[in-house]
């Protein structure tokens, strides 16, 4: 994974070894190549160009150009743009003692049941009482989804009905939530496989009446350039408190990760790293940037 951005960069950088001294030309050039791999892994050029940006300033700043290592300090740099890039410190979810309601948002097929799911395992090992709400009102393929992940995890699984409204739905759970007690309810919502106007706005009211604590935009790794466009618009519309990406087990190129970060400025708080309910990780900004550099 990221081998392809992390062998361009390091090539681009490599052309400074063992020059010495090297002129604001060369390092132009070096920025110029690192942009192009950049957009070659799928990051939005708006994203790249900040991102080269800030390392040319702070190449400059740091007297790069006086260096007689300049490769390693430019790589040094761009590390820690791409660790500032993806968040800079660990960020995990607010978490109070009771009343925790989690949303999780997202495209069809980012992986949004699944990781409601994961969270409910990760948690219940950790001592919680999640409870996992389908409130996918339009497909119960999806609701059964989730009641089979639910079973599988040993969490209950409240399900909405099809057309439910959201009033009534926040009524059911505060009646389910009186006969038994849950500190942390993780609520799957319905996905499109696009961005679909409808559906922003059923999002935004169901958000409106159940007033989640979080709200977790599920973004695929694999989706590249769109998850900037999905990420504006889910932050937008819905408004989103964090990130989590999945699928970073597959051969992604960073794009997705570096965008949705750049554009929503909410952190990424967990990373999935394969399909099994164990798959899931808390999101370590500089784990991701020593892999992206490799
Ligand atoms: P949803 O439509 O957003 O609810 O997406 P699903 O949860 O149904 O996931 C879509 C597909 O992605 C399924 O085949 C999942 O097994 C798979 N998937 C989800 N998360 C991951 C992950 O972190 N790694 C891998 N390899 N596959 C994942």
């Amino acid at each position: 994974m990221f081998e392809t951005l992390s062998q361009r960069i390091r090539a681009a950088v490599d052309k400074l070894r063992g020059r010495g001294r090297i002129s604001e030309a060369d390092l132009k050039t070096t920025l110029r190549e690192i942009r192009m791999s950049l957009l070659e892994a799928d990051v939005n050029f708006e994203v790249a160009k900040a991102f080269v940006n800030a390392v040319q300033e702070k190449a400059l700043g740091a007297q790069v150009l006086e260096s007689l290592t300049p490769a390693e300090q430019i790589l040094t740099i761009v590390y820690e743009e791409l660790v500032q890039t993806l968040g800079g410190e660990a960020k995990q979810p607010t978490l109070k003692s009771e009343g925790n309601l989690w949303f999780m948002v997202g495209l069809q097929g980012s992986g949004k049941t699944t990781t409601s799911g994961k969270l409910a395992a990760f948690y219940k090992a950790k001592g919680r009482r999640p409870l996992l709400v389908a409130a996918d009102t339009q497909r119960p393929a999806a609701r059964e989804q989730l009641r089979i992940l639910g079973e599988k995890v040993g969490v209950p699984v409240l399900e909405v009905a099809d057309g439910e409204r959201p009033e009534v739905t926040a009524r059911r759970l505060r009646e389910h939530l009186t006969f038994d007690y849950r500190d942390l309810v993780i609520v799957d919502t319905a996905g499109r496989l696009q961005i679909d106007e409808a559906l922003m706005g059923e999002l935004a009211k169901l958000k409106e009446v159940l007033r989640p604590t979080e709200t977790f935009l599920v973004i695929d790794a694999m989706t590249g350039q769109e998850a900037l466009g999905v990420s504006r618009t889910f932050d937008e519309r819905v408004g989103i408190s964090g990130l989590i990406l999945t699928k970073l087990d597959g051969d992604a190129r960073g794009g997705a990760a570096l965008s949705a970060r750049y554009v929503t400025q909410k952190p990424i708080v967990f990373a999935g790293v394969s399909e099994k309910i164990e798959g899931l990780e808390p999101f370590y900004p500089d784990r991701l940037a020593s892999r992206i550099l490799g």
